[in-house]
C-alpha cells in the first residue's frame, strides 16, 4: 500500500525536567509523555528506546557495530567510561507499569499499557530517569565539562502503517522519531551556555547571550585557541526552559567556554526572519567567526530550493563528535573539528540541511538512510557547485606544480563523490542505494548512500530539467512536512508531476547495482533525411544484462566548444540514435559528465582521427586518477639490489592505479650493474567482478628474471697460481599463471574471505660446471610445479583466524601442506596479542634428491637456497655466508634462525608464536618462539628425524609482517650445538624479514580502501 494514504500518525508530547551534575557526570531527570493513538488499531503495549543504554556494555547491537566497523575503541573502554540509563519507574494513571527489556537490546523496552489503547486514545506515562554519560563514543557523550546531550531520554519507537520500529541505537544508521510538541526543563550551573532544539523561554537568559554575543564580537577574532581549559562553575543554579511544537527530537549542549555569534536570515518571498546562532569553544575559533552566517546561507539556500525553514532558530554548536564530521537534530546541529573554512561551511551546511531531509521531512533513516543523508548530500553538493563552480578536487593544489604533475588540475570538487562511487563499482562491491543503513560496509555507507544518490539527484536534474525538479521537490515539501514519507511517496509524487514512471530512476538506479555504462560505436554521416534537414546516424552500445536503461545526452563539438546536446531515452544492447548533421570535430556521451557512467573511456568518437575511440597517450610519472580524456601510462622509477645482480636501476611502467581497471599489468624492466644483463619483473593481470558464486575473478600471468648466483670461469693453464679468470652471475627465469577465485561473501559486510588459487610455476635457470681443464658446461635446471590452494580468513577485529590447504605437484615430487593462524587478541589494541600458527606438511612423493638438480625440500628456517618456486625476494638468494644469508622468508617450519637445520623431504610440524607485549605498547617489540620436528631420513644421517627444536628471542616489528628483525637467545641443543660448531657470536644470531610482496606500493594503491 502507498503510504501516502496511511493518512494518520502518532503523536507524542513531551514534559521532561532534568538537572546535570558536571562532577558526576549524570543526568537526573523526570519524564511525562504524552502519547496519542491515531492509528486505526488497539495498542496493547508501547516499545520505548532507551538509548544510552547503548553504552552500558561491549555486547550491544552499538558495541557490535562499532567492533564489526573497524573501531575497538568502546570495545577496549573501561565501565567507568561508559554509560546508561536507570532509575526508571513508568506509571500511569497513579500506578506503576510492568515494562521490560528486550532480551536483546537493553536500549528497548516494551511497555504494557493497563489498557489497550484504542484509536483516538492518548494515556500520559511517566517515569523518573538518571542518565550515566559516557565519554565521547558516539553521539550521547561529554569530554571533561563539556556535554552533548543527545539520545538520552525513554523515547517511544515509531508505530506507523507498517507497525512498530523498535531499534537498538547504532552509530552507522540514524532515526525514526513521532513528530510531537517538547517542553524541557534544563538545571545546571550558572555559567554553562546551552545550545538546545527549541524557543528559549527565560528573558535573562535571552539578555545574557546577548552579552555573550557582544563579549564575542569584541574579541574581533583574538582568540587563544591553545586555552581548551575549563573555568570552575558557578555554585548557583540556572533552570531553563525550551519549547517547542512539531519536531521529533530534542537535543542539548552545554558548555561554559563557549563564544556566541548570531546572524539574521530573511527567508526567499516570505516576511519570515529565522536567526542564525553559532556556539564555539576557542578550538578552530577562527573558523567559527563565519559560523552564524554559514547557518543562515543553509537556512536560506534549502527554504529556496525545498520549502520554508518553519522554526524561528537554528544553531549550530562545535563539540566533541565521535560519529562523523557533524550531527544533526531538529534546529540544531553539533560539528567536530574541521580544519579548514571550507570545510565548516561543508559540513554546517550538510547538518543544517538536515532540518529539511530528517527533521521536516521525517523519513525512516534506518530503513532508507538515501532519503535524508542522499538527497541532503544532493542538495549540498549543489549548493556548494553554485556557489564554488571552480573549487578543484584537491583544492588550492590544483593550481601548483603538484597539481600540474600529477595531471590532477581537471578535477572538479564535485569529483569525489564520482571517484568514491566508481572505486567500489569497479570491483561490483558496490551496494544499492536503497538498503537498510547497517548493511552497508562503511566505505558504502559514504560512497554509496551519500555519494552515489547525490550523483543519481544531479543526473535526474539533468535528465528532467532544473525547474521540474525544484517543483517536484517543492510539492513533496508541502504534502510530507512532519510527516514520515516512504521511497514510494516520493516515486509517486515523481511519476505524477513527470507523466513517467522513471523506472530507469527509482528501480534500477536506487534498488540495483547495475552499472550505467553507454558507448559510443560509431557514426553514419547524413545517414538519413527528416523534412529537410540531413541527420547523422549514431551506433551505441550497452551491456544488456548489467546496464540502466536511462537518459543519455550527446553532445557535439567543433574547434573544442560544445556546439549541441541532445538528450535520448535509454536503452540496453545496441541502438541508432539521429543527431543533426554537421561538419563536427567529437562526438562524446555525457559531456558534461552528469551521468554515473561507470566507464567514461568508451565516449568518445574523434571523427577526423584515424584511431576514433583512442585518447591521446599521456606518460605520467607515478600515477594520476583516471582520466577518460587520456591514455593514460603511469612510469615511476625503480632501483632495486641483490647480490648478484648488484644495483639495478630501471623504470616501472602500469596503466592503472584508481579506479581497478578490467587489464591491468606493471612492467619493471631494469638494468643491472653487476650481471652487465637486464633484470626484472612484470605482471599482467585480466579481472572479471561477477555477481555470483565469485566476487573476483583473475587470471594473471607474471614474470621475472634476475641473478641468481655466481659461477668462477677457470684458465686452462696450469701454470698460473690463480687459474681464476673471471666470476660470472647464472640468471634465473621465471614465469606463472594464476587463477585467483574469490568467492562471494555471504553479504559485504561479512567477515570471512575465501579463496581459491589455482598456479603454475615454472623456473629455468642454468648453473654452470667449470671444471679447470675444460670448458664450462651448463648444468640446466629445469623446475615447474602446479598448484592448488584454499584459504579462508576470518577477518574479524578482535582474535581474527586463518587457514589454508595447499597441494604442490612437480617433477618426482608432491607434497601437502596446512596452516592456521589465530591471534589470541589481548592488550588495549585489537593489533596487539598472541598470534599462533601452527604448520603441517607432508611430501607425498620426493624424488628431487636423487632425481633432479633441483632439490624440494622443506626446511625450518625458510631461506633463500629453499624457496623452490622462487616465490619470495631474497637479496642472496643462494650465498653460503655473509649478511645476506640472514634473511629469512616466510613459510615452511617458520623458524628464524641463520641454519640451515632441520630441512625435510618427508614431514615437518611446526607450531610458531609470536606475542605482543602490553608494557611496552610505544614499542615495536615482540616476543616470538619457534617449535618444530622434521621427519626424514635424508640428509641428516639421523641426527635431527623426530626431534625437537625450539628456538625463542626477540623481534623488533617496525612493519609487522613485512620489515621485522629477530634475535635467537633462547635455543634447543641441537641449535645451540650448531651455533657453537659454527662459531656464531650473539649478533651473529641475529635475522631478519623484508617481505617485499607486502610493500609493492602500486599493488597497495590499487587495493587502497577508500574512506570519506
Ligand atoms: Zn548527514
Amino acid at each position: 500500500m502507498p503510504l501516502a494514504a496511511q493518512g494518520w500518525q502518532q503523536e507524542v508530547n513531551y514534559q521532561i525536567e532534568v538537572s546535570l551534575n558536571d562532577t558526576a557526570h549524570t543526568l537526573t531527570g523526570f519524564e511525562k509523555v504524552e502519547y496519542v493513538n491515531n492509528s486505526p488499531d488497539e495498542l496493547p503495549f508501547l516499545y520505548f528506546h532507551l538509548w544510552p543504554n547503548a553504552y552500558k556494555n561491549q555486547s550491544t547491537a552499538f558495541a557490535k557495530q562499532q567492533l564489526e566497523n573497524g573501531s575497538a575503541k568502546f570495545y577496549y573502554s573501561k565501565s567507568a567510561e561508559r554509560g546508561f540509563i536507570d532509575g526508571l519507574a513508568f506509571e500511569a494513571d497513579g500506578k506503576p507499569l510492568t515494562w521490560e527489556y528486550d532480551k536483546k537490546n537493553p536500549d528497548i523496552a516494551k511497555i504494557t499499557l493497563p489498557r489497550p489503547l484504542k484509536k483516538g486514545e492518548k494515556i500520559t506515562i511517566q517515569t523518573p530517569f538518571t542518565v550515566k554519560i559516557p565519554d565521547s563514543f558516539s553521539r550521547l557523550g561529554h569530554v571533561g565539562q563539556s556535554y552533548q546531550i543527545t539520545q538520552w531520554y525513554p523515547k517511544p519507537a515509531v508505530y506507523d502503517a507498517k507497525g512498530w520500529h523498535p531499534m537498538p541505537y547504532l552509530d552507522q544508521g540514524e532515526f525514526y522519531s513521532e513528530f510531537g510538541s517538547f517542553d524541557v526543563q534544563i538545571t545546571l550551573p550558572q555559567n554553562y551556555v546551552v545550545g538546545a532544539t527549541g524557543r528559549l523561554q527565560n528573558p535573562e537568559e535571552q539578555t545574557w547571550l546577548a552579552q555573550k554575543v557582544q563579549e564575542t564580537i569584541q574579541k574581533n577574532g583574538n582568540f587563544n585557541e591553545k586555552d581548551l581549559s575549563f573555568p570552575p562553575s558557578a555554585l548557583q543554579l540556572k533552570t531553563l526552559q525550551y519549547k517547542q511544537d512539531s519536531i521529533h527530537d530534542f537535543a542539548w549542549f552545554a558548555d561554559k567556554r563557549f563564544h556566541v555569534l548570531t546572524d539574521t536570515v530573511p527567508l526567499p518571498n516570505s516576511n519570515r526572519k529565522v536567526i542564525a546562532w553559532a556556539m564555539f569553544t576557542n578550538e578552530e575559533a577562527s573558523l567559527w567567526t563565519k559560523g552564524a552566517q554559514y547557518v543562515a546561507d543553509a537556512v536560506y539556500f534549502y527554504s529556496d530550493k525545498v520549502g520554508l525553514y518553519p522554526y524561528n532558530h537554528c544553531t549550530a554548536v562545535q563539540s566533541a563528535l565521535s560519529a562523523g564530521a557533524g550531527m544533526e537534530y531538529p534546529m540544531i546541529t553539533v560539528i567536530g573539528k574541521s580544519g579548514s573554512a571550507k570545510a565548516l561551511e561543508d559540513v554546517i551546511l550538510h547538518e543544517v540541511g538536515h532540518n529539511w531531509f530528517y527533521g521536516i521531512l521525517a523519513s525512516n533513516e534506518r530503513q532508507h538512510p538515501w532519503m535524508d543523508e542522499g538527497m541532503n548530500s544532493y542538495y549540498e553538493y549543489r549548493y556548494l557547485a553554485e556557489k564554488y563552480p571552480d573549487a578543484k578536487l584537491i583544492g588550492e593544489m590544483a593550481n601548483t606544480g603538484i597539481g600540474r604533475a600529477f595531471d590532477l588540475t581537471a578535477y572538479k570538487s564535485s569529483d569525489l563523490m564520482y571517484y568514491l562511487y566508481l572505486i567500489h563499482a569497479r570491483k561490483n562491491a558496490d551496494q544499492a542505494i536503497d538498503q537498510p543503513a547497517a548493511d552497508y560496509t562503511p566505505l558504502n555507507y559514504g560512497g554509496i548512500v551519500y555519494g552515489k544518490t547525490a550523483l543519481v539527484f544531479t543526473y535526474l536534474q539533468a535528465a528532467i530539467g532544473t525547474p521540474t525538479l525544484d517543483s517536484i521537490m517543492h510539492e513533496y515539501y508541502r504534502q510530507y512536512s512532519f510527516k514520515h514519507p516512504y521511497p514510494q511517496d516520493l516515486k509517486q509524487l515523481f511519476a505524477a508531476k513527470t507523466g513517467n514512471h522513471l523506472n530507469w530512476f527509482f528501480d534500477d538506479m536506487l534498488n540495483t547495482t547495475k552499472k550505467l555504462d553507454y558507448s559510443l560505436v560509431s557514426r553514419k554521416r547524413n545517414a538519413k533525411t527528416i523534412g529537410n534537414t540531413q541527420y547523422d546516424l549514431l551506433t551505441l552500445k550497452q551491456n544488456k544484462k548489467t546496464g540502466i536503461e536511462a537518459p543519455f545526452s550527446v553532445t557535439a563539438f567543433k574547434d573544442g566548444q560544445p556546439v549541441q546536446t541532445n538528450w535520448y531515452d535509454g536503452f540496453t544492447g545496441a541502438s541508432e540514435v539521429t543527431f543533426p548533421a554537421g561538419n563536427y570535430d567529437v562526438l562524446k556521451v555525457d559531456a558534461l559528465q552528469q551521468m554515473p557512467e561507470t566507464n567514461r573511456r568508451n565516449n568518445t568518437l574523434h571523427l577526423h582521427k584515424l584511431f576514433k575511440r583512442m585518447e591521446p597517450l599521456r606518460l605520467q610519472p607515478f600515477g594520476s586518477l583516471e582520466n577518460p580524456n587520456r591514455t593514460q601510462l603511469f612510469f615511476a622509477p625503480a632501483i632495486g639490489y641483490n647480490v648478484y645482480d648488484k644495483f639495478m636501476l630501471g623504470m616501472a611502467f602500469y596503466n592503472s592505479l584508481i579506479p581497478v581497471r578490467p587489464v591491468q599489468f606493471t612492467l619493471v624492466p631494469m638494468y643491472a650493474v653487476g650481471s652487465n644483463s637486464f633484470s626484472g619483473i612484470g605482471e599482467v593481470s585480466w579481472n572479471k567482478y561477477p555477481s555470483k558464486v565469485f566476487e573476483h575473478v583473475e587470471l594473471a600471468l607474471g614474470g621475472a628474471t634476475f641473478g641468481n648466483g655466481n659461477f668462477s670461469v677457470f684458465s686452462t693453464d696450469t701454470s698460473l697460481t690463480d687459474r681464476t679468470l673471471s666470476t660470472e652471475v647464472y640468471k634465473f627465469y621465471r614465469i606463472a599463471p594464476r587463477l585467483e577465485l574469490t568467492f562471494k561473501k555471504k553479504n559485504p559486510r561479512h567477515a570471512i574471505e575465501r579463496r581459491l588459487t589455482l598456479r603454475h610455476v615454472n623456473v629455468l635457470r642454468n648453473t654452470y660446471n667449470c671444471p679447470p681443464n675444460t670448458n664450462c658446461s651448463a648444468v640446466p635446471q629445469d623446475f615447474y610445479l602446479n598448484e592448488l590452494a584454499f584459504t579462508c580468513r576470518n577477518n574479524r577485529r578482535i582474535n581474527p583466524l586463518g587457514w589454508s590447504v595447499t597441494m604442490q605437484q612437480g617433477k618426482e615430487f608432491a607434497l601437502a601442506q596446512a596452516e592456521v593462524k589465530y591471534l589470541f587478541s589481548y592488550g588495549n589494541s585489537p593489533k596487539s596479542g598472541l598470534a599462533v600458527r601452527l604448520f603441517g606438511a607432508a611430501f607425498l612423493q620426493n624424488n628431487t634428491l636423487t632425481d633432479t638438480n633441483s632439490p624440494v625440500l622443506l626446511p625450518l628456517t625458510m631461506r633463500g637456497g629453499y624457496d623452490y618456486a622462487i616465490d619470495q625476494v631474497f637479496i642472496g638468494r643462494n650465498e653460503p655466508e655473509g649478511f645476506w644469508t640472514h634473511q629469512v622468508g616466510t613459510g615452511a617450519g617458520g623458524f628464524k634462525v641463520p641454519l640451515s637445520i632441520g630441512y625435510t623431504d618427508k614431514y615437518l610440524l611446526a607450531a610458531n608464536l609470536k606475542a605482543s607485549v602490553p608494557m611496552l605498547k610505544k614499542l615495536p617489540l615482540k616476543l616470538y618462539a619457534d617449535i618444530g620436528i622434521p621427519y626424514t631420513d635424508v640428509a641428516d644421517d639421523g641426527l635431527w628425524s623426530g626431534k625437537v627444536f625450539f628456538d625463542g628471542g626477540i623481534a623488533l616489528t617496525p612493519v609487522p609482517d613485512a620489515i621485522e628483525v629477530y634475535w635467537s637467545l633462547v635455543s634447543s641443543n641441537n641449535i645451540k650445538e650448531v651455533y657453537e660448531a659454527n662459531n656464531l657470536k650473539w649478533y651473529e644470531r641475529i635475522t631478519f624479514l623484508i617481505n617485499f610482496s607486502a610493500l609493492n606500493p602500486i599493488k597497495a594503491v590499487r587495493n587502497f580502501n577508500f574512506n570519506l
